[in-house]
C-alpha cells in the first residue's frame, strides 16, 4: 500500500454515498432503518456503530498497524474501557509516571473494583520482572513520561511481557503513530488521548484504542458498546481531519522543539532541559532506537531563585494552559497545574519541582516562540537582579 504520510491523508475508501464527496459524511443519526423486522443490518444504533466513527476507527487502526480501532469520548474513557477487559483479582504493572488522570482512575476507581496494581519504573527491566505475580495480566506504560520525558523501551517491555504471557499496553499520546508504532514493536494495545496531537487543534476531547488481536478486539468492542462512552460523529470527524495533517504538524513540532531546546540550553536562567533529543542519556538512546523523533514537549527547570510563576505569566504568545499537542504553544507549571493532585512529597519524588516548566511546542514561527521565551526570561532576571553565570549550571 502507500507510504505512511499518504495513508494519513487518505484513510480507507468508503464509497458509501452517491454524491462523490471526498470525505466521509458526518452521519448525525442515532438510529437506522431496518428494511424488515428480521433484517440483519450493518448499522442499527449509533452507540453500537456509526459510519463516521467507524471511518476514524479504521483510519487509526491502519495507521497503528492494528486490526481494529475504537473511538471514545475521551482518552480516559478509552483507558477505562481497556482496563475493563480485566477482572477483579487481576494484577497490572503500571509505569510510575503515568498520566495523572489514569493514575486517579486506577487508584480511586479500579482499586475499588479489586483490580490490583503495582507501580514501577518501566525503564528498569529487573524491577518490572520482580513485580510480576501469578495473577499479573498486563504491563501498562507511556513511552515518554510526563512531564520529565523519561523513555521506556516498548521492545524490551513487550519481550518481558510475552515471556510471562502478559499483555503490553502503551499510551501513545505523546508520540502518535507518526513517531512510534508500539504494535510493531511488540505491544498488544495502544491507547491515545486524541485530544492532543491526533486532534491537534485544542477543539475536541477524544480517545482512541487500537488492538492487534481479534479476541482482545471483541472484548474491547463489548466494553465500548456496553459501557457506552463512544465518540460523537461530529467529534469523530474532527479527529479524522486532524489526523490528515499529522505529518506536517509533527514535522514542525519537531523542528521547533529542537530550536527551542538549543535556545534554552544557551540561557543561564535555565538549570536543566528535559528532552529525549538531547544526547548522552539512556532516554536518548532508547528514543533514537525506537522512535522517528523526540516529540514536541520540552520541559525545563529554572535556576533556583527565579520565579517560575512570573516566567509563565510573563509570556505573551505562549498561552498558560494545561493540555498539549496542539498547533498553538502552551506552557504550564506541573506542580500547580497538571500534577497538582500529587502530594508535595510525591511531586518531589517524581522530580516535579516548583522550578519546573512544561512547554508544548506549537507550530508557530520558531523566531516568535524564542522571542517570547527570551523576553520573559529577560524580565525575570532583571526584575529579580539575578544573573546566574553559565558556569554555575
Ligand atoms: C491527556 C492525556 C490522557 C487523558 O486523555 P483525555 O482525553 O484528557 O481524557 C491520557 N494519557 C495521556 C498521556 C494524556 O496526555
Amino acid at each position: 500500500m502507500s507510504e505512511f504520510d499518504t495513508k494519513l491523508v487518505h484513510g480507507k475508501s468508503q464509497h458509501d454515498n452517491q454524491t462523490g464527496a471526498v470525505n466521509v459524511p458526518i452521519y448525525n443519526s442515532s438510529t437506522y432503518v431496518y428494511p424488515r423486522a428480521d433484517s440483519k443490518v450493518r448499522w442499527d444504533y449509533s452507540r453500537s456503530g456509526n459510519p463516521t466513527r467507524n471511518y476514524l476507527e479504521d483510519q487509526i487502526a491502519a495507521l497503528e498497524d492494528g486490526t481494529r480501532g475504537f473511538a471514545f469520548s475521551s482518552g480516559l474513557a478509552a483507558i477505562h474501557a481497556v482496563l475493563s477487559i480485566f477482572s477483579p483479582g487481576d494484577h497490572i504493572i503500571i509505569g510510575d509516571s503515568i498520566y495523572g488522570g489514569t493514575f486517579r482512575l486506577i487508584n480511586q476507581f479500579f482499586e475499588r473494583w479489586h483490580l490490583e496494581f503495582t507501580e514501577v519504573d518501566t525503564q528498569d527491566l529487573s524491577a518490572v520482572e520482580k513485580a510480576i505475580q501469578p495473577n499479573t495480566k498486563a504491563i501498562y506504560f507511556e513511552t515518554f513520561t510526563n512531564p520529565l520525558l523519561k523513555v521506556t523501551s516498548v521492545k524490551a517491555i513487550s519481550k518481558v511481557a510475552k515471556a510471562h504471557h502478559l499483555l503490553t499496553i502503551v499510551d501513545n499520546t505523546f508520540l502518535t503513530p507518526y513517531l512510534q508504532r508500539p504494535l510493531d514493536l511488540g505491544a498488544d494495545i495502544v491507547v491515545h488521548s486524541a485530544t492532543k496531537y491526533l486532534g491537534g487543534h485544542s477543539d475536541v476531547v477524544a480517545g482512541i484504542a487500537v488492538v492487534k488481536n481479534e479476541e482482545i478486539a471483541d472484548r474491547l468492542y463489548f466494553n465500548q458498546n456496553g459501557i457506552g462512552s463512544v465518540l460523537s460523529p461530529e467529534d469523530s470527524n474532527l479527529i479524522r481531519r486532524g489526523i490528515q495533517t499529522l505529518a506536517v504538524r509533527m514535522d514542525r513540532h519537531l523542528s521547533n522543539a529542537a530550536k527551542i531546546v538549543k535556545f534554552l540550553q544557551s540561557r543561564p536562567e535555565i538549570a536543566k532541559v528535559y528532552y529525549p533529543g538531547i544526547s548522552g542519556s539512556l532516554d536518548h538512546e532508547i528514543a533514537s532506537a525506537e522512535t522517528n523523533g523526540y516529540g514536541g514537549i520540552v520541559s525545563f527547570e529554572l535556576q533556583k531563585g527565579l520565579k517560575a510563576t512570573k516566567f509563565v505569566e510573563g509570556l505573551n504568545l505562549i498561552q498558560l494552559a494545561v493540555s498539549l499537542g496542539a498547533v498553538e504553544s502552551l506552557v504550564e507549571l506541573p506542580y500547580k497545574m497538571s500534577h497538582a493532585e500529587l502530594s508535595p512529597e510525591d511531586q518531589l519524588a517524581a522530580g516535579i519541582t516548583h522550578q519546573l516548566v512544561r512547554l508544548s511546542v506549537g507550530i508557530e514561527d520558531p523566531k516568535d516562540l524564542i522571542q517570547d521565551l527570551s523576553q520573559s526570561l529577560d524580565r525575570l532576571s532583571v526584575r529579580q537582579s539575578i544573573r546566574v553565570k553559565a558556569s554555575e549550571k
